[in-house]
C-alpha cells in the first residue's frame, strides 16, 4: 500500500536536512515534529438569502517557544488541517530566521470568499473570531492576513474580539486599515521584503543589471513585487494568476495589469493589449527570464516542471512553492533559491512593527518602516548567504539552520524539564 505523503511531511524534510549541519539535541527535533495545538470548529453563518451555511476552519499554534504565535489567515476553497499545519510550521521557522520575538502559528477558513457577498464576508470573518477568541490575544497568538484575506477582514475580526473582551486590544491582529491601528508599509510589505533583499544581495545572487522577471500570481504580494522590481528598470516579462497568464519579451504593462485586477479581471484580459500575448499558466515557469518569483500557493514548482525553469534565481514570495523534489533537481540545474522563510519574511516583519506600534500606542513613519524592515532584511540574509558558503548548502538550508540554531537555543533556555 502506498503511502500518501502530507505536506507536513514534505515540509520537515527540510528539518532533516538543517539538522545534519548543526549540533541539536534530539530533545529539539521531537518538539519541533508536531504541532503543539490545532483546534477545528464548524462555522455557522447567515446567508443574505436567509439559509445558514457552515465552513470548516482551523487555527493552529504551531510552536510557542520564541514568544506568542503568530501567523495569517487564510481563506480558500483548498484550505484543510495538514496545510494549516504546515503554514504554521513554516511561520515558526519564518520567525525565527528574522529573530522575531514569535513562534508559529496559522488558520484558515475552506470558503471560496469570492463567492460571498460583502456582508456574508463580514459575518464568517467575525464568526471565526467569536469562535477562536479563547485561542488569539496579544500575548497569545496573534493573526494576520494571507492568501484571499485583507485588511478589511482584519479590521472586523479586531473590532470583534474588542467587543468580546470588552476593551481596545488592536495588538491582537496585525494587518489592520491604518483608521484602526495598522501600521503605514504593511500592505506592500511582502513584496518589498523580497524586493531589499534581490537588490541589496544583487552582487551575492549573480543578478547584477537589468533583470528580466516572471511573476506566478497576481495577489497583493505579486502585484506589488511586479510594481516595485519595474520601478528600477527591471523588465516583467511574464505574469499568472488563477484563471491565465500573459507574456512580452519587451516588458508588460504593469499600469493595465493593475488597471485588470482593480476591475476583477484576469491578467489574461490585457492580451491583445501593449504587446501581451496569452501563455498557459504552465508556461510561465518556462518563460525565459532570469528571476522568477512564485507569489500564488504551495507545491507550485514540483517533480513535473522543475526542468522546464530557466530563471538563474527564485525568489519565493508563496510559502512553499517549490518541493523537496523540485529542490533537488534546481540545484543540479545551479538554480539559487531564495526561500520562502527568508524571501516572504517582510510580511510578518511589518506585522511585528505594527504590534510593536500597538503596544506602545505611538505610530511610526513610513520612511521608519522601510528602513528597519531594510535593515532586518539585509542583516538575515546576509548571516544565511555566510551560512551557506561555510557549510556549502543551499539558501534554503543554510535558512533553516539558521533559523533552528535560534529555536533550540530558546528550546534549551526554556529547561530540560518543561
Ligand atoms: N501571512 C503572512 C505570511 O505567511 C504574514 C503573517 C503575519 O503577518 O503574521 O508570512
Amino acid at each position: 500500500m502506498s503511502h500518501r505523503q502530507s505536506l507536513l511531511d514534505l515540509a520537515l524534510v527540510r528539518l532533516d536536512e538543517a539538522a545534519q549541519h548543526l549540533q541539536v539535541d534530539a530533545d529539539v527535533i521531537e518538539k519541533l515534529k508536531y504541532p503543539r495545538e490545532t483546534t477545528k470548529v464548524r462555522l455557522m453563518i447567515r446567508m443574505d438569502d436567509g439559509s445558514r451555511k457552515s465552513f470548516l476552519a482551523w487555527r493552529c499554534r504551531y510552536d510557542d517557544t520564541r514568544g506568542p504565535t503568530k501567523g495569517g489567515i487564510r481563506f480558500h476553497p483548498d484550505s484543510n488541517e495538514d496545510e494549516v499545519e504546515t503554514l504554521a510550521f513554516w511561520m515558526t521557522f519564518k520567525c525565527a530566521v528574522m529573530n522575531l520575538p514569535y513562534g508559529g502559528g496559522k488558520g484558515a477558513v475552506s470558503v471560496d470568499p469570492r463567492s460571498l457577498s460583502k456582508a456574508e464576508l463580514e459575518r464568517l470573518s467575525r464568526s471565526y473570531i467569536q469562535a477562536f477568541a479563547r485561542i488569539v490575544g496579544p500575548d497569545r497568538d496573534i493573526p494576520a492576513p494571507d492568501v484571499y484575506t485583507n485588511s478589511m477582514i482584519m479590521g472586523w475580526m479586531a473590532d470583534e474580539y474588542s467587543q468580546i473582551v470588552g476593551e481596545a486590544s488592536p495588538a491582537v491582529i496585525t494587518g489592520k486599515p491604518i483608521a484602526l491601528g495598522g501600521s503605514v508599509g504593511r500592505q506592500d510589505a511582502t513584496a518589498r521584503g523580497g524586493y531589499y533583499l534581490v537588490r541589496d544581495l544583487a552582487t551575492e545572487l549573480g543578478l547584477e543589471g537589468r533583470t528580466r522577471v516572471a511573476v506566478q500570481g497576481f495577489g497583493n504580494a505579486g502585484q506589488y513585487i511586479a510594481s516595485l522590481l519595474a520601478s528600477d528598470g527591471n523588465v516583467i516579462v511574464a505574469v499568472s494568476d488563477s484563471s491565465g497568464a500573459v507574456y512580452s519579451p519587451d516588458g508588460l504593462d504593469i499600469d493595465l495589469l493593475l488597471q485588470a485586477k482593480a476591475e476583477n479581471k484576469s491578467v489574461a484580459s490585457t492580451a491583445g493589449k501593449s504587446g501581451h500575448q496569452a501563455i498557459s499558466a504552465e508556461d510561465l515557469i518556462a518563460v525565459d527570464a532570469d528571476l522568477l518569483v512564485p507569489a500564488a500557493l504551495e507545491s507550485m514548482i514540483h517533480e513535473g516542471n522543475a526542468e522546464n525553469v530557466k530563471a538563474k534565481v527564485i525568489l519565493e514570495l508563496a510559502n512553499g512553492p517549490v518541493t523537496p523534489e523540485a529542490d533537488a533537481i534546481l540545484a543540479r540545474k545551479g538554480v539559487t533559491i531564495l526561500p520562502d522563510i527568508l524571501a516572504n519574511a517582510g510580511g510578518v516583519t511589518v506585522s511585528y512593527f505594527e504590534w510593536v506600534q500597538n503596544k506602545q500606542g505611538y505610530a511610526w513613519a513610513l520612511e521608519e518602516v522601510h528602513e528597519r524592515l531594510r535593515t532586518i532584511m539585509v542583516r538575515e540574509g546576509r548571516a544565511i548567504w555566510e551560512i551557506a558558503q561555510d557549510k556549502n548548502v543551499s539558501w534554503r538550508t543554510a535558512a533553516y539552520v539558521h533559523a533552528l540554531a535560534r529555536l533550540a537555543a530558546a528550546i534549551e533556555a526554556h529547561g530540560t524539564q518543561s
